[in-house]
């Protein structure tokens, strides 16, 4: 008998967990939606900086951007600004914008390197986010234009597990609160049950464990492996601890700094700055990687700092039986691109297209939805060594291994195709688009070894002056937006 999934469960509630309950409760009202948590345990809490998709999150459950920025301290972010990455001193942005053409005799980033002209300053000042945000101003995209660029949010995790848990109750999603002691399996091998420390028990059909790096059913029940990808991401280890405003202020955009040991954040919030230090207990103990945090705040701390610890990598398999892993139980790559919640977005999309209301998905089904979450992994576990191993720093240990580690096959050839042809080779389940790849190659000044001869097409002067033009076009178009304090004002009605 192959009926549908009609009880829903999901294990945990932080962002996976009413991320899942909010989807789940969207798009399946014939179902029962059950979250169980623990006020007791918590969340993890961290998890303040995301991507684009977000909003189309949003859009999908009808979740209103000013309500939310309201509810959870948020700010908007165009991008990160890269700082000490290449070489100490050094800054690039990585936006969420678009370099226009990136390919044929238009090519803007090849025209760019052709006319080779140092008064047109930084290929980002060619790109409309990357002046946004590097002169702090902030507006929507105009309504006429609504891809002109991207962009994401701030906020403080801790709250916005809170707002989602209202809005997936009011469309009938259950809270159960509770510890999980127990979980009992069926004689094909999925999950049965969940047993409560008072007793309870709760059942259901489908499981999503949301449960966090403890990986509740997926690791310890099901006993699923994990792929270890620190050979490439060595960190393995954050001191996160908020501090009072300051510096440079409510900047429309992360920052993340290459330390010695690993890379700071720095994510401005309405009311407080988030701040982090990822680092390899490898190249660093906890004691000095704390202090040299503190070191950086650009205000007094709020509160004690917290020491997260984590393995960068993910399970092998995740949908398995009847339980399907999203968030942190499932794997975490370090946070330098925010992709967590990028993730378990990819997830929940991929999963709901495979919940029907008549049938289970088909085992080849559930074998693609793992083939393909694997993949999304790796495309980003890529992008993101892409920030390290392009390094011109020597100057410690894990940057003078970072610069000389064995590449990942698929990564080592995307690398290959860029040097020799100039050619951003995308493959399906990209987390990154190519503009992403292109901020990061040229941010980290890694350019084909070749120019392509279409480029000769467009002559020289020409190419030049339109880079100038564009140039100067974006600078005053930016100076007439607001500053992002001022937009976010406006937005939120103060
Ligand atoms: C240092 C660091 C920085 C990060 N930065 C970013 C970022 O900038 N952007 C981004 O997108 N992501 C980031 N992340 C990831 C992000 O924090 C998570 O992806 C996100 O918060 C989702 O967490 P989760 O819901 O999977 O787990 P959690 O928040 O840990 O939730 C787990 C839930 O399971 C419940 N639970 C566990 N055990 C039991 C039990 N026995 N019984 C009942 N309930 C139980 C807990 O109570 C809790 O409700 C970061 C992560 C770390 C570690």
């Amino acid at each position: 008998m192959n009926t549908a999934y009609k009880r829903i469960v999901v294990v945990g509630g932080g962002t996976a967990g009413w991320m899942a309950a909010t989807s789940l409760a969207t798009a399946l009202p014939g179902s029962t939606v059950e979250l169980v948590e623990s006020e007791e345990i918590g969340i993890v809490g961290v998890g303040e900086a995301t991507f684009p998709m977000l909003r189309d999150f949003h859009k999908a459950n009808g979740i209103d951007e000013a309500a939310f920025l309201r509810a959870t301290n948020g700010t908007y972010k165009l991008g990160i600004e890269f700082r000490d990455w290449r070489a100490k001193g050094h800054r690039f942005f990585h936006t969420f914008g678009n370099f226009d053409d990136l390919a044929g005799p238009a090519c803007l980033w090849g025209q760019y390197r052709r006319v080779n002209d140092a008064a047109l300053g930084a290929l980002g000042e060619q790109c409309l986010p990357s002046v946004m945000a590097s002169q702090g101003r902030f507006a929507t995209p105009p309504r006429e234009h609504p891809n002109l660029y991207s962009y994401a949010y701030h906020f403080d995790a801790s709250l916005y597990a809170g707002f989602l848990r209202g809005i997936a109750l009011s469309r009938g999603a259950r809270r159960t609160e509770g510890r999980i002691v127990d979980v009992r399996r069926r004689a094909d091998g999925g999950v049965d049950q969940l047993k409560l420390d008072d007793g309870r028990v709760v059942a259901g059909d489908l499981f999503i464990d949301c449960s966090g790096f403890v990986s509740l059913l997926l690791g310890r029940a099901l006993e699923e492996p994990f792929v270890d990808f620190s050979r490439w991401l060595p960190v393995d280890r954050a001191w996160a601890v908020p501090s009072e405003p300051g510096g440079p202020g409510l900047t429309p955009h992360t920052v993340a700094t290459a330390l010695e040991a690993g890379w700071a954040w720095r994510i401005p919030l309405q009311n407080r700055v988030g701040n982090g230090h990822v680092f390899s207990t490898r190249y660093i103990d906890e004691e000095r990687a704390c202090a040299r945090l503190l070191e950086l705040l650009d205000g007094p701390a709020l509160a004690e700092p917290r020491l997260l610890r984590f393995t960068t990598g993910h399970r092998e398999r995740f949908w398995v039986h009847n339980v399907v892993g999203l968030g942190l139980s499932s794997g975490f790559l370090e946070p330098l691109e925010s992709t967590s919640i990028l993730l378990i977005q990819r997830g929940l999309e991929k999963m709901i297209a495979l919940l029907r209301p008549d049938a289970r998905p088909a085992a080849a089904a559930v074998a693609n939805y793992n083939t393909g979450m694997t993949r999304v992994f790796e495309r980003i576990r890529d992008f993101i060594i892409l920030h390290y191993c392009l390094t011109e720093r020597r100057d410690s240990a894990l940057w003078r291994d970072m610069a000389s580690m064995e590449l990942p096959e698929t990564l080592a050839f995307k690398l290959h195709a860029w040097r020799q042809t100039g050619w951003l080779n995308m493959n399906g389940e990209e987390g990154f688009e190519a503009t992403s790849w292109l901020a990061i190659h040229a941010g980290m000044g890694n350019w084909p070894e070749h120019a392509d001869p279409v480029l000769a097409e467009v002559p020289v002067a020409e190419a030049l002056q339109a880079l100038h033009q564009r140039r100067d076009h974006y600078a005053a178009v930016v100076a007439s937006m607001p500053t992002h304090e001022a937009f976010l004002r406006l937005m939120l009605g103060r």
